[in-house]
């Protein structure tokens, strides 16, 4: 089934003319069809975001990762939650951070993060705790320049995101007793001016079933993209999602607080 899914996608970015696919799951680079999907989507002219976590360069088998996604233009987009060795450490665990740092040389090196060079890598910052991120300009400064400074990176952008009150972060905030106060955050902050930008306005997530999603939260809550039956990456041979109802709950604030927050960062600065 999996394998079938697999195959739908080019024939569904052909059908809808869709012009980015964005790869993501815990590392999308290890499904043995990665490469072979990532050609398949570039060579019909459509960019590939792949959704990297970096140390999987490093993982045996991976040899020639970097070098792939340079030829093919993938864009790079990696979470580095700190600029500093032990934030990173204490959050993903004991030596990821220099393997990260390592990875973003390696990329610099096949001309990822240069201006000019047509190769994107962007970082992704989350707040560590229940607080609305910070400016994405000023620390996307800090983060420029620290890096720079220290190991020598440079990079295009850097995407803040909030975090949302769901799954793994949400009942850590529950235990804490932290979740009611943090709902309150994210309600008193929420912007109208944000809801034209919000991401499910114009992606649509899918799952490794091909079940369809209005975004990746909706998805990891399992709640399907309303519709009649379950709709399905097949059913979109045969028809778009334009006007489709988009199925809201109360973590979208976590999209709409602020500055706003998406998959690419912030929805204004
Ligand atoms: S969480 Fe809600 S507002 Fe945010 S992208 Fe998903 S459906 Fe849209």
């Amino acid at each position: 089934m999996v394998e079938e899914v697999i195959e739908l996608i080019p024939q569904v970015l052909v059908t809808r003319k869709i012009g980015t696919l964005d790869l993501t799951g815990g590392a999308p680079e290890l499904h043995h069809k990665f490469l072979d999907l990532v050609g398949k989507a570039t060579a019909l002219g459509v960019h590939v975001i792949d959704r990297c976590n970096l140390t999987i360069l490093f993982e045996p088998g991976q040899d020639g990762l970097g070098e792939f996604l340079a030829s093919h233009k993938v864009e790079v987009v990696a979470s580095l939650p700190c600029y500093s060795s032990a934030n990173v450490d204490k959050q993903r665990g004991e030596g990821v951070f220099d393997k990260s740092i390592a990875a973003l040389q390696q990329l610099n090196a096949l001309g990822y993060g240069h201006e000019g060079s047509g190769l994107t890598m962007s970082l992704v910052y989350n707040p560590q705790g229940p607080s609305l991120p910070p400016d994405q300009a000023a620390l996307q400064a800090d983060y420029k320049r620290e890096l720079f400074e220290h190991f020598g990176i440079v990079f295009n952008h850097l995407f803040v995101i909030a975090n949302m009150p769901i799954q793994r972060f949400g009942s850590a905030l529950i235990s804490r007793g932290q979740f009611n106060d943090y709902m309150r955050l994210l309600k008193g902050n929420s912007s109208a001016a944000n809801l034209d930008n919000v991401m499910c306005r114009n992606l649509v997530s899918v799952d490794w079933q091909g079940y369809l999603y209005d975004c990746d939260f909706n998805q990891q809550l399992e709640l399907a993209l309303p519709g009649k039956g379950r709709p399905h990456l097949r059913d979109l041979l045969q028809s778009d999602l334009q006007g489709n109802i988009i199925r809201v709950a109360d973590h979208c604030y976590g999209c709409t607080a602020g500055q706003g927050s998406s998959c690419g960062g912030a929805l204004h600065n």
